[in-house]
């Protein structure tokens, strides 16, 4: 065959439509529009993108390596993919109202989960201490969920975890016993963040506390994010040295994660 005969074999294929080239799968995805059409769905930390979001996401941005950080990557070819993520860096201060100078962003994380852990691989040495609230008080799996019989999350693995509670009487996270218990466990990094706990959370408090023990404040405010940019939940901001979250519940993005750090001594290893 010759080059030209390859050529057009190439673009036949680049081209094809996905119903065309692959019925099969294109049927799932037609049936899984339809159940989501259809569906109550009544998962909170679910959402539906717009078609601006699917149209960006199915763009040729996929096709891209890109390594690294804008104006310095290891693969060539990112002078627009650099536009891309500054633009996002921009606009993600802008939606918490925060400064450039005070505040850097990371809006690299696959989601929310790889998120977490990449702050705590940069701030928490290997087998370092956490203290997050139990999954079962609400908390995320991610914030170093084990169990008795098995440590279920590798934020419990890599890292050691001593989970904080509700009080069960009030079903209110029982911050004196968490004081009490950070006093003798010395965290190296507190989250302040939850799934499942409908009240607000007492940032203040939170802030005493690792004040008192040296400890990182880190928000996660997956789920209320988007409450948080529109201000009408309390703002882990004032308070946290680190704030991550997810971009596809509350803020109705695509699939992602986001880590704001406060500029300064302690948050040094963000970004490098
Ligand atoms: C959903 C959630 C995450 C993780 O997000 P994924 O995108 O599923 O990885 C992290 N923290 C909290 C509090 C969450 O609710």
């Amino acid at each position: 065959m010759s080059v030209v005969g390859l050529k057009s074999v190439d673009s036949w294929y680049l081209n094809q439509p996905l119903d065309e080239s692959d019925p099969e799968l294109y049927g799932f995805i037609q049936k899984e529009k339809q159940r989501q059409k259809k569906g109550l769905e009544m998962i909170a930390s679910e959402n539906f993108t717009s078609l601006a979001v699917l149209q960006s996401l199915g763009s040729c941005l996929h096709n891209k390596y890109s390594e690294g950080y804008p104006g310095r990557r290891y693969y060539g070819g990112n002078e627009f993919i650099d536009q891309v993520e500054l633009l996002c860096q921009r606009r993600a201060l802008k939606v918490y109202g925060l400064d450039p100078e005070k505040w850097g962003v990371n809006v690299q994380p696959y989601s929310g989960s790889p998120a977490n852990f990449a702050v705590y691989t940069a701030l928490v040495e290997p087998h370092g201490r956490i203290m997050g609230l139990d999954l079962p008080d609400g908390g995320h799996l991610t914030h170093g969920y084990m169990t008795d019989k098995k440590k279920i999350s590798a934020t419990s693995i890599f890292f050691e975890s001593m989970p904080y509670k509700v009080d069960p009487n009030t079903g209110l996270i029982d911050y004196n016993r968490l004081q009490e218990n950070a006093k003798l466990f010395k965290p190296k990094l507190i989250i302040a963040g939850i799934s499942c706990y409908p009240r607000d959370l007492d940032y203040k408090r939170f802030r005493e506390i690792a004040d008192e023990n040296k400890a990182v404040l880190m928000a996660d405010m997956a789920h209320v994010s988007g409450l948080v940019a529109a201000k009408v939940a309390p703002n882990p901001f004032e308070y946290c040295d680190v704030v991550t979250t997810t971009t596809h519940k509350t803020l109705r993005g695509p699939r992602a994660g986001i880590i704001f750090y406060r500029k300064g001594e302690v948050i040094k290893l963000i970004n490098v």
